[in-house]
């Protein structure tokens, strides 16, 4: 069988997800896969795909199952993906993640699922203090993680904003909505061996040292 690594990175909006896979994208040699990222990249495009997904954006639902299934399923199949992928936003509820378990089972399935815990307060003040990199997609906080220079990306130079589902109102919808439908994930990908479980809570550096010791290890035997 052609083997790939799959992780799948669970937790609340803003528990670091995006961070953590960006930085373990170089370590491990497979992309991270962000379907909130493609969506963006989409959106900024003015494509067809990206006007469907601002309107379920900017109120914090989720953009409709088939056209995220089919996206993933798509973004698959590029070339970098050989090896597998981290994927950060994605499956998001039960169909998805059934979806998913029916992609990934000519290659071994899914390989590992760290679920980043932080709490609701914590999850608010990460959101609304995060800004991004118009260019390339980089993620800041205002306070725990300020770029070297207000407003502009270390990386770039490109200029940071604010995302329009990060301000406290759609901050809050995203979590309930993280609650009703993400969260019965914990317990499928628990029922089948697949869950590991970390402290957000740490700073950037402590949590990824923590996920390399266990997904350097998974991707070793894979
Ligand atoms: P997610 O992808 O899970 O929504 P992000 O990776 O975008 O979360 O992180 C949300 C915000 O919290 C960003 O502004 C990021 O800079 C910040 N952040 C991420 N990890 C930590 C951490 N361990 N401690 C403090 N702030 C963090
Ligand atoms: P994120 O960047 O992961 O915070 O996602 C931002 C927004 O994109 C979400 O609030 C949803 O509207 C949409 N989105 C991202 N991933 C998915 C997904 N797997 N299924 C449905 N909608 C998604
Ligand atoms: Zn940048």
């Amino acid at each position: 069988m052609n083997r790939r690594t799959f992780f799948v990175l669970l937790g609340v909006p803003g528990a670091g997800k995006g961070t953590q896979a960006k930085l373990l994208e170089d370590r491990l040699g497979i992309p991270q896969i962000s379907t909130g990222d493609i969506f963006r990249y989409n959106l900024k495009n003015e494509t067809e795909l990206g006007i469907l997904a601002k309107s379920y954006m900017d109120k914090g639902e989720l953009v409709p199952d088939e056209v995220t299934i089919r996206m993933v399923e798509d973004r698959l199949t590029q070339p970098d993906a050989k090896g597998g992928a981290i994927l950060d936003g994605f499956p998001r509820n039960l169909v998805q993640a059934q979806a998913f378990d029916k992609i990934t089972e000519p290659y071994g399935g899914v390989s590992l699922v760290p679920l980043i815990h932080i709490s609701d307060e914590e999850a608010m003040r990460r959101i609304t203090g995060r800004r991004v990199c118009r260019s390339c997609g980089a993620v800041y906080h205002v306070e725990f993680n300020k770029p070297k220079v207000a407003d502009v990306c270390d990386l770039d130079g490109g200029e940071l904003y604010q995302r329009n589902d990060d301000k406290p109102d759609t901050v809050r919808n995203r979590l309930y909505v993280y609650y009703k439908q993400t969260s019965p994930l914990i317990g499928y990908y628990f029922a089948k061996e697949l869950l590991v479980e970390l402290d957000g809570n740490r700073p950037i550096d402590q949590v990824q040292d923590e996920l390399m010791g266990l997904l350097g290890e998974r991707d070793a035997v894979a």
